[in-house]
């Protein structure tokens, strides 16, 4: 048996400029990599650079090529091996994941069987909570944008970006808080994410400022590079503190536990579906729940395969890319998604006619 491992690269514009407290951006590059055997064909995906498809061609595939795809650890151990002397983290690391994804939805397919079957689902349906509420929308945009999430779907927990211009601007990000918790009304919960932009005494005293607002959930108050600090503001402030979104390997996450009162887990970036059941049984040992960030669909299956997941996040921009690029993508309302039990794999299939006005690589 062949198995044939492709990458291309699909870049669509944001709908308006997105920006959060410590990057702004005008479109977003969807890799997607393809596994192939005896006609059938797995599909997996990562946010990132266009770099991410020679990764892919020149050290990923030639390992793959002749490997049972059902031996999913094998053909993970032997892309993880390669990827040593390029460095684990940043784009291979996006590569070995979308690679990752793109195996375990072969293998499903292969067998005739949902993804989430496959896995084994802990859930049917996935709490999701949106999120978008970018530095960059103006008031009008970011009441429109939570209204329709918690008045309009149903989904009872949404997500602002503060920390604008680096943690500069704190009245302002004060402000738009109050302006959420007025949009989404008592009974929403309000999630907000600063990116790293604060120092951590900034951190501690944004927080103490908006306690009114009964905020739930603070998203890198700090660096998340900076451990002890994330821990000091979590033990100063009410909301739950969260980060992992940058995490690469298990060790990251193993050492980011202690620190957090929530770990994030990106299927995209940690390693793939593989990594991703690693890194969720990491925090189960440290007492703690996993929220899955962004790319919503590509996290479905195995967001349903956790015990101990909290949330999907809901990514705005992503919701979007996805439901141009793929058919089978679903809804979230009531705050919910379905988790895909009646079609081999992951349910989706590439636009593929659509998709080709985006491609550029
Ligand atoms: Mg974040």
């Amino acid at each position: 048996m062949t198995v044939r491992l492709t990458a291309r690269a699909y870049r669509v514009p944001t709908d308006a400029p997105e920006g959060d407290g410590t990057l702004a951006w005008d479109s977003t590059t969807l890799v997607l990599v393809e596994a192939a055997a005896e006609g059938a064909t797995g599909l997996g995906w990562t946010y990132g650079p266009t770099a991410v498809v020679p990764v892919v061609a020149e050290l990923l595939a030639p390992v793959v090529a002749d490997r049972d795809p059902d031996d999913v650890p094998a053909v993970w151990s032997a892309m993880r091996r390669r990827l040593r002397n390029a460095g684990r983290p940043g784009v291979a690391g996006l590569a070995l994941s979308a690679a990752d994804c793109a195996i375990w939805d072969l293998k499903a397919r292969r067998h005739g069987l949902p993804l989430a079957r496959l896995l084994g689902t802990a859930r049917r349906q996935v709490p999701v909570y949106g999120s978008g509420g970018f530095t960059t929308y103006d008031a009008d945009r970011q009441h429109r944008q939570l209204a329709g999430w918690v008045h309009d779907q149903g989904i009872p927990r949404v997500k602002i970006k503060i920390g604008g211009s680096g943690g500069s601007e704190v009245p302002r990000d004060l402000s738009r808080m109050a302006a959420a918790r007025r949009t989404i009304g008592d009974a929403a919960e309000l999630y907000v994410d600063a990116n790293g932009a604060y120092q951590r005494k900034q951190a501690i005293r944004v927080m103490r400022r908006a306690a009114d607002l009964d905020v739930r959930w603070y998203e890198e108050p700090v660096s998340s590079d900076d451990l002890p600090g994330l821990g000091l503001v979590r033990d100063h402030v009410l909301p739950d503190v969260a980060a992992g979104e940058y995490g690469y390997d298990l060790a990251y996450f193993h050492r980011m536990a202690p620190y957090v009162d929530c770990l994030q887990i990106d299927v995209t970036r940690c390693g793939g579906i593989s990594e991703f059941l690693r890194a969720a049984s990491v925090a189960a040992a440290a007492g703690l729940e996993v929220s899955a960030h962004c790319a919503p669909h590509q996290h479905l299956p195995v967001a349903a395969a956790v015990p101990n997941l909290r949330h999907i996040e809901w990514f705005h921009d992503h919701v979007r890319i996805e439901s141009m690029l793929f058919d089978g993508v679903v809804g979230a309302g009531g705050g919910v998604a379905p988790v895909c039990l009646d079609a081999p794999g992951n349910g989706l299939a590439l636009r593929a006619a659509r998709a080709e006005a985006y491609r550029v690589a």
